[in-house]
């Protein structure tokens, strides 16, 4: 049976724009957008570690399942 992957999510009514999730970022794929004052978010980098979904207070960036039509 093959692993349920997770991808990340971000709803934009809770967020406080306090950039805690940027901060937790090891890999660059969370950064803050200055000139828009928004989060800038390159799949690429992501590794789905969960840090950010974890430092987040208000639940504006959380972790769902990707449907399985997405898989490889
Ligand atoms: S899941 Fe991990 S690697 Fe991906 S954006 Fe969040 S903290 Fe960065
Ligand atoms: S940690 Fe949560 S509330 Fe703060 S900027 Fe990131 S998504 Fe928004």
């Amino acid at each position: 049976m093959s692993k349920r992957k997770i991808r990340l999510a971000w709803n934009s009514d809770y967020c406080r724009h306090c950039f805690g999730c940027t901060a937790m970022c090891q890999r660059g794929a969370l950064t803050v957008d200055h000139e828009y004052g928004t989060l800038r978010y390159d799949i690429r980098l992501c590794i789905r570690c969960g840090s950010c979904v974890r430092a987040c207070p208000t639940g504006a960036m959380y972790a769902e399942e990707e449907p399985l039509s997405d898989h490889p």
